[in-house]
């Protein structure tokens, strides 16, 4: 087995109780084979990223420790998306149930067809950063990018937190 790495999940969603989908989601990171959730930030509400004329989205950042290889934890953070009912019809950043981005894997930085990390909107997306900022603070490394707490936070997506 692997040794365990910290990994870092982007959670949205703006379709169907984004809440409870959000909270779902934690639920079902915290089950996966080799992982534990070991931080999990507040809820935030964005405005959409894509075409506006979609709801506004609940967005949220979960710590993992985990042994799984960075494919598999994204087979299994996809199957999570699709457990949750996420439509894919092409529209780029378009409504959706769950959508589930695999910001930060320890230290690594990698480059394949189907996985890049760090996750390439990370730094441009105060939606992101903000949340990942409470979980993981400001001095956790971002391959390429210094310390987290370096990154300037662009003020984009009227962030706001929900107290729930
Ligand atoms: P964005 O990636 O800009 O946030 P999105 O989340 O809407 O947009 P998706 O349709 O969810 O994009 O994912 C498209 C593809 O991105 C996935 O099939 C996956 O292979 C790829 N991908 C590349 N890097 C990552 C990553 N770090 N986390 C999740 N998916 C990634
Ligand atoms: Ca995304
Ligand atoms: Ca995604």
């Amino acid at each position: 087995m692997r040794a365990p790495v910290a990994a870092c999940i982007g959670l949205g969603s703006n379709l169907a109780d984004p809440v409870a989908q959000v909270r779902q989601a934690f639920a079902a990171l915290a089950r996966l084979l080799d992982t534990r959730l070991i931080g999990r930030s507040s809820l935030w509400r964005s405005t959409p990223m894509g075409p506006a004329d979609q709801p506004d989205y609940v967005n949220a950042v979960a710590m993992l420790e985990t042994g799984l290889a960075p494919l598999d934890l994204l087979d299994a953070l996809q199957a999570i998306e699709q457990e949750q009912g996420r439509v894919r019809d092409g529209t780029r950043w378009g409504p959706r149930t769950l959508d589930l981005d695999l910001l930060l894997y320890g230290e690594t930085t990698m480059n394949d067809a189907r996985l890049t990390i760090p996750h390439p909107g990370l730094c441009e997306r105060d939606f992101v950063l903000v949340p990942l900022l409470e979980v993981a603070g400001p001095e956790w490394p971002v391959p390429g990018h210094g310390r987290l707490g370096e990154l300037p936070v662009p003020a984009a997506h009227g962030l706001e937190r929900i107290d729930a």
